[in-house]
């Protein structure tokens, strides 16, 4: 008998065909999210399983594993060999760990059979019964419970020739397995909702890279720190993320001397979406994900997006927190800790050189007549030669 951890995983069933890809896909990203721990990971039909684990590494390795997209619960499990007479004895064990542990013999319970190797003689069904008759007649007080048992004891009888017993489920975060639906460029700022956007694609399964626009001497260096440390934290769930960081300094500069000053944003995050296009095209990357929300500010208009979407000509832009509340994707930042870092104060490039009165509603045409003003292209060009790329890794 030895102790193991059992990773059940969900949509990927529905695959078809597919199937085999996705699953070794979702076993070369466990492997690589326990690649500093001492553990073997492997398949069996309907499962993966990790064994050969220091105990005291357990509670890193169900750490890491939770956040893996893709697998939908985890249990800690005793294996042991499929044959009745064993089932039976080391079901009553476990029963006589639990009396221990708690310190009592009065609670109610429940015996779930799952069986997958069809030689085994029992179905499920009866062998549930069987063995919760056989505990009963042991310890006398304690009652069964189908519908609500205090302990709800599993047993799954798997075709690779052990038996898994076990008690609780831990839920893991479920989607898909990242690098299933090809790569996203995330438009990371420092704020609360571009991390979560990013957090949303992933799950989806999307391989993460980030841009980040800074413009150093106007932001700070922790501004950058901290973009670094976002995508840091995003990377328990995505693995490893490439950041493009994108110098931004002349391109404001340029705007905020030559344009109408009201133009400021809408122009800004037209130059942001291009190098973000430009990007993609150079690195294979197939679509752009931003944190818009709509109405959240000025510039998160329905007339604004359409005036940021026409610069681009062949990436698609996927915002996937666009109908959010604020309260909602908060509430997803904190699940996934990335809130705190977020509402750190350092300065974004968004609000240097911010006018008065933005224009709302913009118009293409006069973007573009603004726009004319400036060496556009020289302006993305210089920007794209001067990328520093980083691994978070
Ligand atoms: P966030 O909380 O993500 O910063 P926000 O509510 O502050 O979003 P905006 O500042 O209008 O909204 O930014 C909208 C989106 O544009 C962001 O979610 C992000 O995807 C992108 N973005 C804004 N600033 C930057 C930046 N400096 N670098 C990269 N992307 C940015
Ligand atoms: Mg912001």
């Amino acid at each position: 008998m030895r102790k193991v951890i059992l990773l059940r995983y969900g949509e990927i069933h529905l695959k078809g065909r597919n199937r085999s890809f996705f699953e070794k896909l979702l076993i070369d990203n466990i492997n690589n999210s326990l690649k500093d721990i001492k553990c073997k990971v492997k398949r069996i039909s309907g499962r993966y399983l990790i064994t050969d684990f220091e105990d005291k590494d357990y509670n890193k390795i169900t750490d890491k594993v939770r956040k893996i997209f893709g697998l939908t619960s985890l249990s800690c499990a005793w294996e042991i060999e499929t044959n009745q007479a064993e089932i039976e004895k080391q079901s009553l064990l476990f029963f006589d760990h639990i009396i221990k542990t708690i310190k009592s013999d009065e609670f109610t319970f429940k015996v779930s059979v799952k069986r997958s190797d069809k030689n085994f003689p029992f179905h499920s069904d009866k062998f549930s019964a069987h063995l919760g008759g056989i505990v009963l007649e042991k310890y006398k007080k304690l009652k069964v419970n189908l519908s609500k048992p205090e302990i709800e004891f599993t047993v799954e009888i798997r075709d690779n020739g052990f038996t898994y017993i076990l008690m609780e489920k831990i839920n893991c975060v479920g989607g898909m397995p990242v690098g299933s639906a090809g790569q996203g460029l995330l438009m990371l700022s420092g704020g609360i909702d571009s991390p979560v956007a990013g957090y949303l694609m992933a799950k989806r399964g999307l391989t993460l890279n980030a841009v980040h626009f800074f413009s150093f001497p106007y932001t700070s260096m922790q501004a950058k720190d901290k973009v670094i440390k976002l995508a840091q934290l995003l990377s328990d769930y995505a693995g490893n993320i490439r950041i493009f960081m994108v110098p931004f300094t002349k391109i404001q500069e340029q705007i905020h001397t030559k344009c109408d000053d009201k133009y400021m944003i809408t122009i800004m995050r037209r130059f942001m979406f291009k190098i973000a296009e430009n990007i993609c095209e150079k690195y294979n990357i197939n679509a752009i994900i931003t944190g818009e929300n709509l109405g959240q500010v000025a510039s998160q208009t329905i007339e604004s997006i359409t005036v940021f979407n026409s610069i681009l000509s062949n990436v698609p832009v996927l915002r996937p927190v666009i109908s959010f509340d604020k309260s909602e994707i908060i509430q997803i930042a904190k699940n996934i800790n990335t809130y705190e870092t977020s509402i750190l104060p350092y300065e974004d490039c968004c609000t240097i050189f911010l006018p008065q009165n933005p224009i709302i509603k913009p118009n293409i045409e006069k973007v573009k007549k603004q726009e004319s003003k400036l060496e556009f292209n020289a302006l993305i060009e210089n920007a794209m030669e001067n990328i520093d790329i980083i691994h978070t890794k």
